[in-house]
């Protein structure tokens, strides 16, 4: 076995210049080497994105790497101690962007395919990749268009492993089994502008909120469950005021986010919030944005098999987690499919001096090799 391997795929992936959403050959790299172990290769652009989805059988079930070959931009480049696309080995440590966010995960993916495909070229069902250069940016001609180009085939995913960098401290330490939801809201208080000495002749919109604002920061809305934290309300923004010190303003705007569990929907939340809203009898305008539904994998076969394999392979037992930001597992989870992160260490992402330990990749290799043994044979 050339222990090398996943290495030399990764700084090959790591010259290229795939700042989001260029893939900047990255899809065609991977898809050579997965086309002469037998993938049937699909490249699907839309607009400006490239996307691969490759799979190697027709059968059932469908075990499917996902990930992505955009990186966020450099920073300026006088930081780096060296160049982002020119990957350079320092104390053990693999520098380049992309290299922790996600292009090792990528090779070693592709080193497990192929060495699973030569020892068990007759697997069950079918290994798939779903691969975006769409995740960095805005996420609207990626893997979610994907994953529609797959549903209306009716074309599906059992098995969903997303290499999003998951681990903290040490290789495989946490796994990331589903994402909190988040809900956005802008809500502007309308009051009536006058004279503070005159407060009979105005409505002060400040007084008329605070206690509406009260409680919903006081509200509890869920308190978790076995994977979840509490739902959490957070006020990010409070706009009032005119800078006078004798005008009582006519508006008060405030923006906040709720971080949701499966405990609860979008739909509730808004709800409640109306409920408290109009209970405290304010003259409001509200409006929301949805930036990602939660999604949760609970304990079954995917999440044992990533377990057993990360034990065998590292020695570490691993913890699952829901926190984070979103990742594109939030498009394929309503699919069906059950979905897991579990990747690199994630501590220098979009960092200058983006970095991982040369010593991970060849036990992630292994770890996305033995899941699959697990899984498909
Ligand atoms: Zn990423």
């Amino acid at each position: 076995m050339n222990h090398s391997d996943t290495l030399e795929l990764s700084l090959q992936l790591l010259r290229q210049p795939s700042v989001t959403p260029v893939d900047h050959d990255c899809q065609n790299i991977m898809a050579d080497r997965l086309a002469k172990i037998g993938f049937n290769i699909e490249k699907l652009r839309f607009e400006d994105v490239d996307n691969l989805w490759a799979r190697r059988g027709t059968e059932n079930p469908v075990f499917c790497f996902a990930g992505h070959t955009d990186v966020v931009p450099t920073g300026h480049l006088d930081a780096w101690n060296s160049d982002p696309f020119q990957p350079t080995i320092r104390d053990g440590k693999l520098y380049g962007r992309g290299s922790a966010d996600m292009k090792t995960a990528l090779a070693a993916m592709v080193v497990a395919s192929e060495r699973f495909v030569a020892k068990h070229p007759d697997h069950k069902g079918s290994i798939a990749f779903l691969i975006t250069s769409d995740e960095e940016g805005p996420s609207i001609n990626g893997t979610v268009k994907v994953v529609e180009t797959l549903e209306a085939r009716n074309e599906k995913m059992t098995w969903c492993l997303v290499g999003e960098p998951s681990s903290t401290n040490q290789l495989g330490d946490i796994v990331k089994n589903g994402r909190r939801g988040s809900l956005n809201a802008v809500l502007t208080v309308n009051g009536k502008q006058g004279h503070v000495a005159y407060p009979h002749l105005a409505e002060n919109p400040i007084h008329l909120a605070s206690k509406a604002l009260n409680e919903l920061c006081e509200t509890v809305w869920d308190n978790g469950n076995e994977y979840f934290p509490a739902t959490s309300f957070q006020i990010s923004n409070i706009q009032a005021g005119t800078g006078a010190t004798n005008v009582i303003p006519g508006h008060l705007k405030v923006t906040f986010n709720f971080r949701y569990s499966t405990e609860v929907t979008a739909e509730i939340l808004q709800q409640r919030v109306l409920e408290i809203l109009d209970k405290h009898k304010l003259n409001y305008d509200i409006s929301w944005t949805f930036s990602g539904l939660p999604f949760l994998t609970p304990v079954g076969e995917l999440v044992n098999a990533a377990k057993t394999a990360i034990k065998g392979v590292t020695g570490v037992e691993t913890v699952l987690s829901t926190s984070g930001g979103t990742s594109d597992g939030r498009f394929i989870a309503p699919t069906g499919a059950q979905v897991l992160e579990l990747g690199v260490l994630n501590a220098t992402i979009h960092q200058i001096n983006e970095h991982v330990n040369v010593d991970d990749l060849e036990p992630l290799a292994e770890i996305y090799e033995q899941i699959l043994v697990q899984l498909l044979t």
